[in-house]
């Protein structure tokens, strides 16, 4: 079920890129979209727009540009986890990042699938998300993103990506709720690329961004790191055929800046 090549041609491309301005960071890759943090990935201090203007000034810069937003939520959001001490602070950190996201006219929110603890069931991880959807107003699309490693993750193995949406298709808000398919994450997380996006739209039915990422590591190895496009571990006709399958709006989180992220853009546009 390829998309026709004119279909492909159109895919957005676009980067991780920092944030205090990402509409100039889209501008000098000549990108349609970016995604960024709102404030401190690593934190529960909640979020903050760096933009000078602030969150109104931000959106219609952005509208003005024709650039599409995303946000990624702080990687510490575990919304699946047994630890009240650290599931409900995500939860609130869930929201408060929706509200921000929401505020800057976002597409979306991404966040990591999280983990249980060793030794937990992960049905119990199922429920506790279906309960963080039932608890977060979702003022626009949250993507939920396969991570790479741990063996307790919520969305490293595609039965648990099926466990988690199962568990979510319960809720009112269950169709604000998408996927981000992270293509390192993938093949690191033991995922075949070949059959990754059948596999997943057979899931959730829907991927609605995809990170495309080359990966520093052997398949399975559950490590993430990404590397830039042609100089990991992923085949390259394979890193393609994944974009060109999902047919979803891009997102480069390679290393380097505008440099790297364009020639990696020129790269994926040649194969696509
Ligand atoms: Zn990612």
């Amino acid at each position: 079920m390829s998309p026709t090549p004119d279909q492909t041609s159109a895919l957005a491309i676009g980067a991780h890129v920092a944030q205090s301005d990402p509409v100039r960071e889209a501008q000098s890759r000549r990108a349609p979209l970016v995604q960024f943090f709102l404030g401190d990935p690593q934190g529960f201090k909640g979020p903050e727009v760096e933009y000078a203007g602030g969150a109104a000034a931000l959106r219609a810069a952005a509208e003005e540009a024709g650039v599409d937003l995303y946000v990624h939520a702080p990687y510490i959001v575990n919304v699946a986890t047994t630890n009240n001490r650290i599931r409900i602070p995500s939860r609130k950190l869930l929201q408060q990042h929706i509200d921000a996201a929401a505020e800057i006219g976002a597409k979306g929110l991404i966040v990591h699938g999280g983990h249980v603890n060793k030794g937990d069931d992960p049905s119990v991880g199922f429920d506790n998300w279906r309960k963080a959807i039932d608890a977060t107003d979702l003022k626009i699309p949250l993507l939920i993103e396969n991570t790479a490693g741990g063996d307790n993750a919520m969305t490293r193995y595609l039965e648990r990506i099926a466990g988690v949406f199962d568990a979510i298709s319960a809720c009112e808000q269950a169709d604000m709720v998408g996927f981000c398919l992270d293509t390192c994450h993938a093949h690191a997380g033991g995922n075949s690329l070949e059959t990754v996006v059948a596999d997943v739209l057979a899931i959730t039915g829907r991927i609605d961004l995809v990170h495309c990422n080359d990966s520093r590591d052997d398949f399975d190895s559950g490590a993430d790191r990404h590397a830039n496009l042609g100089s990991g571990r992923i085949d390259a006709d394979l890193l393609a055929a994944v974009v060109r399958e999902a047919g979803a709006p891009v997102v480069l989180e390679t290393p380097g800046a505008t440099a790297e992220h364009r020639a990696d853009a020129d790269w994926l546009r040649e194969r696509l």
